[in-house]
């Protein structure tokens, strides 16, 4: 249940950023390579906020595709078990996209937010 480690270093990056505005919703974007089960997530994040002004705040997630590029000229999106390891040659391939855990944006109460 790593979600809810990942929740609650969110939560006090939101909080953060939030500046004591309340908080409707939180845009984030995942990488496929962080294996975040996105219904894991959102009870850890109700869990974690339970009772915090962050409490009833949304998830917006942006799920991102794993992308590798090799220098055989192979480059898209691998899928299923993660492997360094480039599909059309077995060499090692680089990671492009897909580590991503990054708060894009949130939304905050506009009465608030003068
Ligand atoms: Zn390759």
């Amino acid at each position: 249940m790593h979600e809810v480690a990942l929740s609650q270093q969110l939560a006090g990056a939101v909080a953060r950023a939030a500046s004591g505005r309340r908080v409707l919703s939180v845009n984030l974007r995942i990488g496929a390579l962080r294996q975040v089960v996105p219904e894991s997530l959102a009870h850890a994040w109700t869990f974690t906020t339970s009772g915090t002004p962050l409490a009833g705040s949304a998830l917006e997630v942006e799920w991102m595709d794993a992308v590798m590029t090799c220098a055989c000229g192979f480059s898209g999106v691998i899928s299923g078990e993660f492997s360094a390891l480039c599909p059309e040659c077995d060499a090692i391939g680089t990671i492009e996209q897909g580590n991503e855990f990054q708060l894009v944006s949130i939304d905050v109460d506009s009465a608030d937010n003068s």
